[in-house]
């Protein structure tokens, strides 16, 4: 693979290069591992269709304690995987499985993850394509089952496929979470990627597939765009507040994903915490009231965002959602906190929103079109559960892109029906 130009958005292939048309059959398991969690879903692709009733699944959590070693964090996504396989009766059959990760994922191959732990994991040990190394060894060493791991892809893409099942025009995966991103289908003739044999000597048969399937001239392949990372070059500065820049201090890793700090639900609280703290130090908040836990970091969730902007929230129960967190205030305080939640949230819909515009009216400028009608597979809580963030999201990117027809769809199965479904497209390739 060679790429041509240096971008300031490092966009990553993803080595998915279609939709799934209908044509799979078969039992998978997809694996959806996020930042605290880790979710197992069994797809049962019958009479040519992935029913909803068709989807067993259960949630694991990942401890805190475990999320610094590869090992001892392996070891334990082995064992909720075994636990899953019980649950399921199938502990005897090496099913075919296509993992999700909700983290950057810079990828060489479909089965090539080298992923970057970020939000709050840092396993130090296991960066790079280990990661499937990592977890395949720590499958042996639990010794009671075997998977077929057939790919790792990035939870954007898995909520795309997941979504192109019911909706043949989605083409983009959009996620507003604790993180944000978004994918896309692109014309391999429009990249800057070069699909080179001699590039893979070990996946040979994944490359030629991609080559020999189709005229390179139709073909597509999605490209997960990390716009997390937009303005990581400075390109945002402009717009950047002094809370943003506090935020950005305080974070784990800061001057990364400058973009992400101004939209994403891990990052839209300490915004708002940073605006509340300095109204308070200037005196015209909570006074004569306690407001010592403001200094807590997190102290904002996404929930409790959303409760905060809820129009059907009375001052009253303004007010016991803050005492809830440990913050005294009177009626004044608490319309001008739901104030600071709106307007940080409507620029984060709005960021948001055009980042979605950009990354559609591109497919349309690549594939030449005056107009294009794309539907977009939507996901994470902030998008989901928020009460305006949605709404205000899909109207600026529609104000934006113009000539563009654009369809939101909310998948709740989300990113594992998507892992399932790519494990399938995988094993009707190799049937091809
Ligand atoms: C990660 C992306 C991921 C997104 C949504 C971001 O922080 O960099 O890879 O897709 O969160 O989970």
């Amino acid at each position: 693979m060679r790429v041509k130009s240096e971008s300031a958005i490092k966009t990553v292939p993803s080595f998915v290069y279609h939709l799934p048309d209908g044509a799979e059959s078969g039992q998978y398991l997809g694996l959806e591992l996020e930042e605290n969690r880790l979710r197992a879903v069994l797809g049962n692709i019958t009479d040519g269709r992935l029913h909803h009733t068709n989807l067993d699944h259960k949630i694991y959590e990942l401890p805190l304690e475990l999320r610094t070693s590869g090992e001892e964090f392996f070891n334990h996504v082995a064992q909720c995987i075994s636990d899953f396989l019980d649950f399921v009766g199938l502990k005897n059959t090496c099913l075919p499985a296509a993992i999700v990760v909700a983290f950057p994922c810079r990828q060489t191959a479909i089965k090539k993850p080298a992923v970057n732990w970020t939000k709050c994991v840092e396993i130090r040990d296991c960066e790079g394509p280990d990661v499937l190394t990592m977890l395949r060894e720590a499958i042996d060493r639990h010794a009671t089952f075997n998977l077929d791991i057939v790919a790792v892809v990035n939870d954007t893409v898995g909520t795309m496929i997941a979504a192109a099942y019911d909706h043949p025009q989605c083409e983009v995966g959009l996620i507003v979470g604790t993180g944000v991103n978004i994918c896309y289908m692109e014309e391999i003739k429009n990249t800057d990627y070069e699909v080179r044999m001699e590039d893979f000597p070990d996946d040979k048969k994944e490359i030629s597939w991609a080559d020999n399937s189709k005229d390179t001239s139709e073909q597509k392949i999605c490209i997960n765009t990390e716009c997390g990372r937009i303005g990581d070059d400075g390109s945002l500065d402009d717009i950047l507040t002094p809370y943003d820049i506090q935020v950005d201090l305080n974070s784990l890793h800061p001057g990364k994903k400058k973009f992400e700090k101004l939209t994403s639900g891990l990052y839209m609280g300490e915004v708002i915490r940073e605006v509340l703290l300095d109204l308070t130090r200037n005196g015209l908040l909570f006074k004569g009231h306690d407001h010592t836990s403001l200094q807590t970091p997190g102290l904002f969730h996404i929930n409790c965002l959303s409760q905060l902007e809820s129009g059907h929230v009375g001052v009253l129960q303004l007010r016991s959602i803050l005492q809830h967190l440990g913050v005294g205030s009177s009626c004044d305080d608490c319309v001008f906190v739901k104030e600071v939640c709106c307007a940080v949230s409507r620029r984060a819909a709005q960021l948001c929103g055009a980042a979605v515009a950009a990354v559609i009216d591109k497919m349309r400028e690549s594939r030449g079109e005056d107009s294009l009608c794309i539907t977009v597979a939507a996901s994470g809580a902030l998008y989901k559960t928020h009460p305006h963030f949605s709404t205000i999201l899909k109207e600026t990117a529609k104000s934006l892109a113009t000539q563009c027809t654009m369809t939101f769809v909310t998948s709740d199965e989300g990113s594992g029906k998507g892992a399932v479904l790519i494990a399938a497209t995988d094993r009707l390739k190799h049937q091809m």
